[in-house]
């Protein structure tokens, strides 16, 4: 990647600063003046983004010319930004990430010296990897009747090998050993799966790094249990969320948890916390998490010795406790914010007397085909077609009626589920049904492939009778089945 690209005349990198909502503005102006007082030369282009922004009536809450400049630049700086309620359609964090294919979100998190938590000496110093653009975050949600919702969870093979690739590309870069895929695949065997399944085959490629599952839940558990056996932990976007937000309570806080947001083109760096409103404009906030997101920053810029001196910094200062931020010794008696970073600027050039900062060697990022199919199938097969139906009828009801439609044609009802569960046939049990019905049609050819043309002709059969809201053909690709059972259904 050519970070220079984004390099002002004289030289200097540029950077897209954005200050952000709430306390942003605080904790951005701290990492800068500490990046300035580092000597580290950077030129600082500030945008808008977030709350003031949609107040404009721009409902994407990143305006045009923030766009340009992270075009032009390629990095930022950014402050949490607010999704305000009432106006303004999508989160404008989501809407940047995704915007510019930021598709790993590196959260790492460590033990603070002098910051005392129920995990202190035990030497947490961890990351998770987080898949940023895919998952139920894609944001693809319906209402399928007036009382049934639903949420895609799109997951790819592309989306999971890029994020997997970055997580044992990150171990190497840091020097950690170990890599655990942190998934629900026992549960979601196709989405939750696809990822264990590219984890497994690309962890072959790093001999060097231990590699293995974990199921989500117990991660969790495991995480608050013994923490300090995890390393790197890779997982799809969701669970990323919830287990980083863990991991920071493990090392005192939000205040404390820095994160990357990283694509092929484009890196985004911010807290992992929001804006946090009843701390704005207070000089009270923990700026940390900026300070060492925008210390992420750096090493991506190639700044290693000057990432590596703010962060001996802020540990000296947590060390020496001589400045210390309301959330870690009560608001009452907390540091400013703005005396906090003095403390930090006035220790630049000092190292802590325990722990000290890692090596770090220029991360690797994957380079993937840029074709949108990286799987093909040699040989496909359409077996049949669920058809979603909005029914207050029976189970027993609806399927002697669909019984009927499907008499003299190509197609046998096999089943139907309610809410995932078969309760047509009847298994003899008592699923609390709702007006939402998934019913199974497969074509009574077991060889043959549907066509178009007969699900259509199915489908016209249905609506002559009854209120159908989704269909989702039944296929096979290269002889392996790509969907799977309802509960009880054989
Ligand atoms: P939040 O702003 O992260 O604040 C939740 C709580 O976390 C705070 O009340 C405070 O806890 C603690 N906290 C947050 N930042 C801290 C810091 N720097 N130092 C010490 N403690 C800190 O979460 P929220 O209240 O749910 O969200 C507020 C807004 O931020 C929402 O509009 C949300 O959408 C947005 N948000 C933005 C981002 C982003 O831009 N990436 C991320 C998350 C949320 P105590 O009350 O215990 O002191």
């Amino acid at each position: 990647m050519d970070l220079n690209k984004g390099a002002a005349p004289e030289g200097k990198k540029t950077i897209t600063l954005i200050p952000g909502d709430g306390v942003g503005p605080e904790c951005i102006n701290a990492a800068r003046r500490i990046i300035d007082a580092a000597g580290v030369s950077l030129e600082w282009e500030e945008r808008q983004a977030g709350a003031g922004v949609f107040k404009l009536g721009i409902a994407s809450g990143v305006p045009r010319d923030t766009i340009e400049s992270i075009q032009k630049t390629r990095v930022v700086l950014k402050g949490p930004l607010e999704t305000p309620v009432g106006y303004g359609q999508k989160s404008a964090n989501v809407t940047l990430r995704k915007l510019f294919e930021t598709y790993a979100n590196i959260r790492p998190v460590r033990e603070m010296p002098g910051v005392v938590t129920p995990y202190s000496g035990r030497g947490i110093d961890l990351v998770v990897v987080r898949e940023n653009v895919e998952d139920l975050y894609a944001g693809i949600e319906h209402m399928q009747t007036p009382g049934v919702a639903q949420c895609l969870k799109l997951i790819s093979r592309k989306g999971c090998e890029k994020v997997v690739r970055v997580a044992f590309e990150l171990a190497r870069a840091e020097g950690r050993k170990r890599v655990h895929c942190a998934g629900k695949s026992n549960i979601m065997k196709l989405t939750e799966g696809l990822l264990k399944r590219t984890f497994e085959e690309v962890a072959m490629e790093y001999p060097d790094l231990e590699a293995g599952h974990i199921i989500v839940d117990n991660c969790a558990h495991q995480l608050v249990k013994k923490p300090e056996q995890f390393d790197v932990i890779v997982t799809t976007n969701m669970n990323g969320d919830i287990i980083s937000d863990l991991t920071s309570g493990l090392v005192g806080g939000l205040g404390f948890a820095p994160s990357a947001n990283i694509g092929s083109d484009v890196a985004i760096f911010e807290a992992v916390h929001g804006s946090a409103p009843k701390y704005a404009g207070k000089d009270l906030i923990n700026p940390t998490a900026v300070i060492l997101s925008a210390v992420m920053m750096l090493r991506y810029l190639g700044e290693f010795s000057a990432a590596a001196a703010i962060e001996q910094a802020v540990l000296v200062t947590l060390e020496e406790g001589k400045a210390r931020t309301g959330d870690v010794v009560g608001y009452d008696r907390g540091t400013p914010t703005s005396a906090y970073t003095d403390m930090i600027i006035a220790n630049l050039g000092r190292r802590p007397q325990n722990g000290g900062v890692r090596h770090y060697k220029p991360l690797r990022l994957p380079k993937l085909p840029a074709a949108p199919d990286l799987v093909r199938a040699a040989a496909r097969r359409v077996i049949g077609a669920d058809i979603f139906v909005e029914s207050s009828l029976s189970a027993e009801g609806l399927g002697s009626s669909l019984e009927q439609i499907v008499a003299e044609s190509p197609f046998r009802l096999k089943m139907i589920s309610n809410r995932g569960t078969k309760v047509y046939p009847s298994a003899g049990t008592s699923p609390d049904c709702v007006d939402h019905w998934r019913c199974r049609f497969v074509l009574r050819d077991e060889k043959g492939s549907l066509r178009d043309e007969q699900l259509l002709g199915l489908l016209a059969q249905i609506s002559a009778r009854h209120t159908w809201m989704h269909v989702e053909k039944l296929q096979e690709f290269d002889g392996e089945t790509g969907f799977t059972m309802a509960q009880g259904e054989d």
